[in-house]
């Protein structure tokens, strides 16, 4: 398996950076589509067909500012990671993460098993998360 080591430390950081403009972009479009949705003034004769519509929308553009936003904090750490020379280990359980999936993924904290343990968890806490650092 191919991991990441300081030679890659130039491409990750153009990716990341590359990746947090785009997310402070649809960040900002769905600010945009925000102010927009409350610009719907008394005394205005309103088609309330568009008005669902433009609600449905508006709640469609919420939950993509709520994922760009947490991308965009994601991305952000991996930044400070690179910098400090953390970065390309797994935040959990401290292996280094596969080069294969950092290049998909530039800002994941964690590697493929830890990944698919957080996403096995979701919604149901354990109390021993990590035994194998206790064993
Ligand atoms: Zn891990």
């Amino acid at each position: 398996m191919d991991t990441y080591d300081r030679t890659h430390a130039p491409t990750f950081a153009k990716l990341l950076a590359q990746r947090e403009a785009e997310l402070r972009d649809v960040l900002r479009a769905t600010g945009d589509v925000a102010e927009h949705s409350s610009d719907v003034s008394e005394g205005e004769v309103v088609d309330f067909k568009d008005m669902a519509v433009e609600e449905t929308q508006a709640v469609v553009e919420q939950a993509k500012a709520g994922q760009a936003a947490e991308e965009l904090e994601q991305v952000i750490t991996a930044r400070r990671r690179l910098a400090d020379g953390s970065y390309g280990e797994c935040l959990d359980c401290g292996e280094e993460i596969d080069l294969r999936r950092l290049r998909a993924l530039p800002a994941t904290p964690f590697c493929t098993a830890c990944q698919a343990i957080h996403e096995h968890e979701q919604g149901r806490p354990r109390l021993q998360r990590r035994p194998s650092l206790y064993a």
